[in-house]
């Protein structure tokens, strides 16, 4: 038998659940890519997107997904063979850093490990040893979506300013901007991406870019730059330029409705709303991991993202879990990926999330674990009730 007819349940870090007035807002016929309508479409964006990175830097947005994202941000600040340090703690740091090494830098990534965040000390200690500066770039993500992490952005910005480091500090936001504090300006990030569709609640499709002036400066001699990613194109004065081609008009009608969606709720008060639905995932967990076949991924709760849930399974196949969840209960939650594949699974509860809707994707992981005969803790859905009504108060 199966009870998961009803409204589909998206629990997974990417794509997440699109707003019904976001697919309203992308209900429209095309325009004329110039007309006004598109023009200010474009500049509200850009404008709003300073707000959502806390930066009064220049702001870029591609027809792209995060990779793209990814490639924009190095392409325009680094020229080939130019050293990166990548700091690892998961999957995403290094995937960007696969990519910069196609694109001819020499990458080198400090080890890090799945089960814990980056550690500044670390970072400082191999910049210190970079008494050449040969390093011109220090990647991290704030949030590792595959292993659930979340790093400490500012520790790291001091583990550069320590040695007085003059390297370029790169962030991507994609699983924590509009989920959690990202404080572009405050936090001296040079360069910050995201992607519209995690905590920016809308569809795939568009990549954000932050750059500072220090970024700027770095822009005016980096010989990676292609045409559809250059920022001094983009800057230009046409219209047109601003997506070196026709504007992706259906998508920026969404992400221009799901900002006004954070904005109005307010940045802060989006992020409280995250710390909340992650406490009562994590209390649901803690109950569950009592049963011994299911961990959490980040054994220090200070590092787990305030985003997705990364859950090991102990002598479980993963999907076990994910398929049950899906046809009999109607919640898609994510798989593991990486050096997780078929060992763990992740509860995303990011974006346009709400009570509502996470304490049903918990409770239909806690009937999978009792359909399933898999040991577990009882309680959890009841231990993330009581943390939601306690935090709320
Ligand atoms: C999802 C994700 C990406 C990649 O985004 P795509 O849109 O799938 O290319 C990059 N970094 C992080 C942290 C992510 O969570």
């Amino acid at each position: 038998m199966s009870v998961a007819n009803g409204r589909a349940f998206l629990a997974t870090p990417g794509p997440t659940n699109i707003p019904d007035r976001v697919l309203q807002a992308m209900m429209r016929p095309a325009e004329e890519l110039s007309s006004a309508t598109i023009v200010n479409l474009t500049e509200s964006v850009l404008d709003d997107l300073k707000q959502i990175f806390r930066t009064t830097g220049e702001t870029f947005v591609y027809t792209a997904n995060g990779h793209g994202g990814w490639e924009a941000a190095l392409s325009n600040v680094l020229s080939r063979g130019d050293k990166v340090l990548v700091l690892a703690s998961g999957r995403f740091a290094v995937g960007w850093g696969e990519m910069a090494h196609f694109m001819g830098a020499e990458v080198e990534v400090l080890a890090g490990t799945w089960r814990r965040a980056v550690d500044p000390a670390a970072v400082e200690e191999r910049l210190r040893q970079d008494t050449r500066h040969e390093i011109k770039a220090v990647l991290m993500v704030q949030i590792d979506t595959a292993s659930g992490v979340v790093n400490d952005v500012p520790a790291v910005r001091k583990a550069l300013d320590a040695v007085g480091h003059p390297a370029l500090f790169m962030v991507d936001g994609v699983a924590s901007v509009g989920c959690m504090p990202f404080e572009m300006d405050a936090w001296g990030i040079d360069v910050a991406m995201s992607a519209s569709q995690k905590g920016l609640m809308s569809s795939p499709g568009l990549a954000f870019v932050a750059a500072n002036e220090k970024a700027m400066q770095a822009h005016q001699t980096a010989t990676m730059k292609t045409l559809y990613w250059d920022w001094s194109s983009r800057m230009n004065t046409l219209a047109y330029m601003k997506h070196c081609g026709t504007a992706p008009e259906h998508l920026l009608f969404g992400q221009r409705a799901a900002l006004d969606m954070i904005l109005s709720e307010g940045l802060e008060a989006v992020w409280k709303r995250h710390e909340l639905l992650a406490g009562a995932t994590h209390a649901a967990v803690s109950k569950w991991i009592e049963g011994q076949a299911l961990a959490f991924n980040i054994p220090e709760p200070s590092q787990r993202a305030p985003s997705v849930t990364t859950i090991l399974t102990q002598g479980v196949e993963a999907a076990t879990i994910t398929d049950h969840a899906r046809d009999i209960c109607g919640v898609t939650l994510g798989l593991g990926i990486g050096e997780l594949t078929g060992k763990a699974f992740r509860i995303a509860h990011m974006g346009h999330v709400n009570a509502p809707m996470v304490l049903g994707a918990l409770g239909a992981v806690e009937m999978t674990l009792q359909a399933k005969g898999i040991p577990h803790g009882s309680g959890g859905v009841a231990a993330a009730v009581a943390f939601l009504a306690e935090g709320v108060r």
